[in-house]
Order: C-alpha cells, then structure tokens, then sequence
C-alpha cells in the first residue's frame, strides 16, 4: 500500500461515519476518516434522543461508558395555541427496560467525541479541522479517493457521511441538490438549569427524563414542531420549521425558539435557566423519498448524507439509521476487501443490507407522513379545536351546555368542512 493509499476513506465523522470506521478498523482494515470540524461532535446537531439498539449491536452496553444524558421515561405530545397547550403524556416502566428497547437523550458534542475516541482505539486514522473538497474519480467514473486541502488521498473504496447536505454526493451526481420542501431548518438551545431543577419541574427520578415533541403554536402555524429534551442538568429546546413554508408565519427560526420558550407550558420549567449553547441545522422531512443513489463504483452513501431520517411529529430518528447504514455499509466493504472486488455490483449489497434491515422496512412503513405533515390543519385548526374542546371539558361555571356531543361536533365542523375532514382522515391512515 503507497503511502497515501488507505482500503476505506470515510468523510465526516458523526455517528454514521465513526461508526463505519469502527467495524472496518477493528477487522484490521486501514481506515482515514477525515472531518472538518476541530472534534467529532463540533459541527453534529440533533434534538435528541438516540435510540440505542443500533448502537448495541456494534458497541454492546455502550450506555455504561457513553455520555449519555439521561433515559427517557416519559413522553409528551403536545398541541399547542398561543397561550394553552394540550398534552398527552406517558410515563410507563415499560419504556427502556433492555438495552435494545432504551433511548437516551444525549448532547452531540460529548457524545460523537467519546465515540469518535473508539474509532481510535480501533486504529482508525482520524484527521480532523480539513475540509474535503472533491471526490476523485477514474476515467471510467470509478471513485479511487479525495481532494482535501490540496492534497490527494486513494482508497479502494470512499464512505460519503458528510450529512444531510452531501456536497460530494451531488458533485457525484448520486444526489440531488435539497429541495425547500424536502428539509426543515433545525435551531436548538442548551438551557442549563441544574440536576435537582430537572428532576423536580419535569417530575423524573435522576437518570431518567423527558422527551417532548409539540406541534402548532412552536412555529406559530408553520409546517414543522417544537421539542424538548431533558438532559443530565440542562435541558435542549428548539424548533423545527420546514424551509418552504417558513414564510408563512414571517417569523425567523431563532425567533419561534424564542417564542416557544416562553410560552406558558414552556417559561415557568426554564425560569433560571442560562442558555450554554445555540445550534442550527438542516434535517431532511421527505422520508424515504429522499433517499439518493447509494452505491457506485468505489463509494458508498451513509446516514443523513443517504437521507436517512423520518421525521413522525411525536418522534424524529435519524440517528439510529446513521449508525445502521455505518456498520451495513461497513460489512458491505468487508465483503469487498475479501473478494478484492469494489465494483458497483459488488457495493449493491448495501442497498440490498438496509432492504433487509429496520431502516427501509420503517422508512416505507411512514412513507406517507410527509404527505400528513404537510397539512396545515395540523398545525392551526387541530390545536385550537383541541383547546376549545379540552377548555370546555374542563370548565364548571352553571353556565356552560351539557351537551357534549353537540359541542364535539359543531367544533369537528367548525375546524373544517367534512370533506377536508375526511381528507385528513384518509391521508392519516394512508400514512399509518
Ligand atoms: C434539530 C434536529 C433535531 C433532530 N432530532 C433527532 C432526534 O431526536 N433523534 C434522532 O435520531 N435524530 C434526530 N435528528 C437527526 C439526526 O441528528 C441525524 O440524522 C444524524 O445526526 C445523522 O448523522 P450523520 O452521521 O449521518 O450526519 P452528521 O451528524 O451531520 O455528520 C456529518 C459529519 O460530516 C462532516 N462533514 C460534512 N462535510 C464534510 C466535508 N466535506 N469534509 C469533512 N467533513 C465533512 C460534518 O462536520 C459532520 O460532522 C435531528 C436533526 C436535527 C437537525
């Protein structure tokens, strides 16, 4: 092997690319991963909550050592208007009992840095603070390695996990460039509050917390969501807001997040709290419709580069698929080096791998969610309908008519035509 010549270059190092690096290094593979923030972590976002069980699968008990911030006890959904939110929550021992069933809030920048500290334990080369620029290529188009800071790097075979906005890949021609209805605009904050504050405004034991995901008010209207986070002694809050339709409400992302925290479900749980850090991000919304070429000759596509993330409104997963498709794409080459052979017919059985694995078989069982979540109902009528309804429930004044079914009904038929309704109807089951 020449001196510049590695088996695998991967670019990027978040949770798809490390996690490639690992299962190829530790099969003794020689592995460069290159990525341009100063650490792993430094440039990742996310909201969030990792599910584990794909990381158990290359790392088994990794949450033992791992940063991990908290395990998510409770779920809460909310639908919000301008000063009411309604909610529906869950707090059950039957969440997160195994390893495999568990998920984790988890801060990217500690938690890409400790995994990006296995990489190197395997014997990953990791050189990080350069910026890839081009993909090398053949005559024949076969991918042979990387232009990065000036300096050509070969490999028998390239991993693109450079995120949701894969340069490379559409330099490739593999991708298309994102179209504004196909991804949202992600900003997030870290509100440090302190452990025993968590516990007792979000009602948790230490160790254990809270995920919540809300739609309507948190983009005042817009196509998109509010989440919550509860970390070890912080918590992450933002917004999520769909870039074609962020006009709709003429408020800045940064803006929304600003208002959603201090909405009156939100302020009183954060009063204190000092903002320690601010992120924005771009996340794919267009499911399974987004998924690009996944293998040429010599390369392969991972993670949100492979447009891997579904995004339901009570749950966004991306980072289980990332992990996923790293180590699917990496037992891919494993195959490859065996047989010296990585032609595209030979990297085809990536794509075959996810077929195979959870991350098609969900990403097709939701196919139909953008076409729902695209819906304005959603997120203007459904939750001022929801607070009339909940409102009227709820109030007892020797006023107020008794006669609840009347009322479910005029306000059902004051939110929308039932042709619309209907419509709603369709679309959510056609999603399910
Ligand atoms: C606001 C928001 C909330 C989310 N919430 C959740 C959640 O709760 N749960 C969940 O599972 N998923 C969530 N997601 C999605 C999840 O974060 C992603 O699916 C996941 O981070 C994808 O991992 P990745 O390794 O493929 O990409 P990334 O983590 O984006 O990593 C790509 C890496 O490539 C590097 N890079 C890019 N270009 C180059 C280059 N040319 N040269 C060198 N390096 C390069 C980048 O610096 C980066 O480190 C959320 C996303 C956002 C934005």
């Amino acid at each position: 092997m020449g001196e510049d010549k590695f088996d695998v270059i991967i670019v990027g190092g978040g949770l798809a690319g490390l996690t490639a690096g690992i299962v190829l290094a530790e099969q003794g593979l020689e592995v460069l991963l290159i990525e341009r923030g100063d650490y792993c972590g430094s440039k990742n976002v996310t909201g969030g909550r990792l599910y584990g069980h794909s990381l158990e699968k290359v790392i088994p008990g990794f949450a033992e050592e791992a940063p991990i911030e908290r395990v998510i006890k409770k779920e809460r959904i909310s639908l919000m208007t301008e000063d009411t939110s309604v909610d529906i929550g869950i707090t059950s021992k039957k969440f997160s009992t195994e390893p495999e069933n568990t998920s984790y809030s988890v801060l990217r920048a500690k938690f890409d840095r400790w995994l990006e500290g296995k990489a190197e334990e395997a014997g990953v080369m990791l050189v990080q603070g350069i910026r890839v620029d081009h993909v090398l290529t053949d005559e024949d188009g076969k991918v042979i390695g990387i232009d990065a800071a000036e300096e050509e790097m070969y490999a028998d075979c390239v991993i693109l996990a450079d995120g949701v906005n894969s340069l490379l890949a559409q330099e490739l021609g593999m991708k298309k460039e994102l179209e504004p209805d196909q991804v949202a605009v992600g900003a997030k904050e870290v509100i440090k509050l302190g452990e025993e504050v968590i516990n007792e405004r979000f009602g948790v034991q230490s160790g254990e917390g809270v995920a919540w995901m809300a739609a309507g008010d948190p983009t005042a209207g817009g196509f998109g969501g509010g989440f919550l986070y509860t970390n070890k002694d912080s918590v992450s809050i933002g917004v999520v807001a769909t870039l074609s339709d962020i006009g709709y409400s003429d408020i800045s992302v940064p803006n929304l997040v600003d208002r959603f925290k201090e909405h009156p479900a939100i302020a009183p749980l954060l009063e204190g709290g000092e903002t320690e850090e601010y992120a924005a991000h771009l996340v794919s919304e267009d499911g399974i419709y987004m998924v690009p070429e996944l293998y040429r000759d010599g390369v392969l596509v991972v993670g949100d580069a492979a447009g891997l993330v579904v995004n339901l409104g009570f749950t966004v997963r991306g980072m289980d698929f990332a992990i996923e498709s790293g180590r699917l794409a990496a037992e891919t080459i494993l195959k490859a080096h065996e047989m010296r052979d990585y032609s595209a017919k030979m990297l085809s059985a990536y794509e075959k791998a996810l077929e195979d694995s959870f991350v098609f078989r969900d990403m097709r069982a939701y196919k139909g969610f953008p076409a729902l979540t695209a819906n304005r109902m959603i997120y203007k009528n459904l939750p001022e309908t929801a607070d009339e309804i909940v409102t009227k429930l709820f109030t007892v004044d020797g006023k107020q008519d008794p006669d609840l079914v009347s009322f479910l009904l005029q306000s059902l038929l004051g939110m929308a035509s039932p042709a619309q309704l209907l419509g709603l109807a369709g679309t959510a089951l056609e999603s399910l």
